[in-house]
């Protein structure tokens, strides 16, 4: 596929139709089509030979899709950063990112330093002036940065990872049959719960263009305000889910979140994060018409590489649930430290090979190599990425197992702190569950678990013996947490996947519960 082929196509046969919605403001295909023109138009002019990537700041507003296509119409990558991602991390990337010219659809309180940084109306004015065609061999093509998305590090500094035209346009050859065929996604609303600067987010947007879709944003207010949430859902009348699993379990704690509200829903397409059995089962209970399919990818490989359809008998009986196979283009591989591939059912750490993998992080060059090889493959090479996810295949299906670092020792024994939270889950009330190691010096001396009930329970002392008796009926008596803190809701991250951090932080506080 080419993208900006297909969305020129949409936007001549179908000029009227809602690309984007965000709260009170939408853009057609016309209009996008006409305004990323004009505003590339000025980049050509104006900046001259600078290609380099280019930061784009603000939140869901129609015309941060503007700026977008206007840079890689304009031969440049763009860097989405949204309004949440808090200063000093803003500042930082700015300065990683070299272009002399910021886009902003908000006001920015970091500081760009000497790049000029054009603002909403700015942008406005730019896009909507008269100007020459800009030409296709101008656009970002081939191995050329699309787009490249900030990531945490480990070292606190955040990666860029590079996704090329490429790789961008084979992860949409698949991902808009995702859940049903091609065709029938045509004219769809997709919903869009993922910030801009988080890749899941590029699932919902560009699957919506690649099909003519509308994408329909929740904006950050909509979604910490449950009423509104609720609201807003309603009125979006979507066809295509696409989120996190934790948003999902925080949607499902609302009654009204069911088929009367989005009756036109005919799919939910997850990613980032442990899909569990019981939120499948009950979004299956709430949506019988909805299909359920998990996704497994990181942003080092354009969003997601595998997928499965999770079927009610999966759901009932399959714990925990898979993630998928491989999509055409990419093979998924499981190797030990050694390198050595391994064979079905052995757990090792899991590889990508294939057309979606990243060129790497952007000028950080000792890390991509850590992280990326290429291997010779038939007469060609195939470049491959090392996840730090832990899995293993059955017949071609992938199982998650955690993060390779998310592994931890406690009094000599191996343990994976998901395999812990899985099987809180398990226990009847559950709703979310997050296992955290206590370190003293550095070593595991005990774990914590932070659980999201159905309702809080008042008598918390009889409550952490029941969990603690009923875990043991999954796993060994080592496994079971010492300590269980009872939450209201879960924390998220911006990008809406569980706060591991702000749980850790919460774990120091004497005040335990939390209304996040
Ligand atoms: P990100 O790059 O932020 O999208 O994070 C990618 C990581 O999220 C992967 O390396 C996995 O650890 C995790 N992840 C992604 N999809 C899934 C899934 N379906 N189930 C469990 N974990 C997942």
């Amino acid at each position: 596929m080419n993208i900006l082929k297909k969305i020129q196509e949409y936007a001549c046969r179908r000029p009227e139709q809602i690309a984007i919605r965000c709260g009170d403001s939408a853009l057609t295909y016309g209009e996008l089509w006409n305004y990323s023109d004009g505003l590339a138009a000025w980049f050509l002019q104006t900046q001259g030979d600078d290609r380099s990537p280019v930061a784009v700041y603000g939140h869901k507003d129609p015309w941060m899709l503007v700026c977008f296509l206007a840079c890689v119409k304009a031969g440049r990558g763009y860097c989405p950063i949204d309004r949440s991602v808090p200063q000093t991390r803003v500042e930082m990337i700015l300065q990683a990112v070299p272009s002399g010219v910021v886009l902003t659809t908000e006001a920015m309180t970091a500081d760009a330093g000497t790049k000029q940084v054009l603002v909403s109306e700015e942008l406005k004015a730019l896009a909507e002036k008269k100007h020459p065609e800009v030409p296709e061999t101008a656009w970002v093509s081939g191995k050329d940065t699309w787009y490249i998305i900030f990531t945490s590090g480990s070292t606190g500094t955040p990666k860029g990872v590079q996704i090329s035209a490429d790789c961008l346009n084979h992860y949409l050859d698949w991902s808009v049959g995702l859940g049903s065929a091609a065709e029938e996604k045509d004219g769809q609303v997709f919903l869009n719960q993922a910030p801009f600067s988080f890749d899941l987010s590029v699932m919902d947007l560009y699957t919506s263009l690649a099909s003519g879709g509308t994408l329909y944003c929740l904006e950050k207010t909509v979604q910490s305000d449950y009423r509104l949430l609720m609201q807003s859902l309603g009125a979006s009348n979507a066809n295509v889910w696409v989120s996190t699993p934790s948003f999902a379990e925080v949607c499902l704690s609302e009654k009204s979140f069911s088929e009367e509200l989005l009756p036109k829903l005919q799919v939910f397409l997850f990613c980032g994060e442990t899909l569990g059995n019981r939120t499948v089962q009950k979004l299956q209970e709430r949506f019988p018409k909805a299909a359920v399919v998990n996704t497994y990818g990181p942003t080092e490989s354009t969003v997601a590489v595998t997928d499965v359809l999770v079927t009610p008998q999966m759901a009932r009986e399959t714990e925990p649930l898979p993630v998928g196979r491989a999509k055409p283009g990419t093979r998924i591989e499981i190797r030990d430290e050694a390198g050595t591939v391994l064979p079905d059912g052995e757990k090792g750490e899991i590889i990508i090979l294939g057309d979606t993998v990243s060129t790497g992080y952007y000028r950080q060059e000792e890390l991509t190599k850590k992280a990326f090889f290429e291997q010779a493959e038939g007469a060609g090479v195939i470049r491959g990425y090392h996840t730090g996810d832990k899995g293993y295949l059955e017949d071609g299906m992938l199982f998650y197992c955690g993060r390779i670092d998310l592994q931890i020792k406690l009094h000599g024994y191996r343990i994976e702190l998901e395999d812990i939270e899985n099987n809180i889950r398990r226990i009847p009330g559950i709703e979310h569950a997050v296992v955290l190691p206590n370190l003293r010096d550095d070593k595991v001396k005990s774990l914590t678990a932070y659980v999201v009930e159905r309702e809080l329970p008042k008598a918390e002392r009889e409550e952490m013996a029941r969990l603690k008796q009923e875990l043991l009926q999954f796993v060994p008596g080592y496994m079971v947490p010492k300590k269980f803190v009872f939450l209201e809701q879960m924390p998220m991250t911006n990008n809406g996947k569980a706060d591991r951090k702000k749980l850790a932080e919460l774990g120091k506080k004497p005040e335990r519960k939390v209304m996040v």
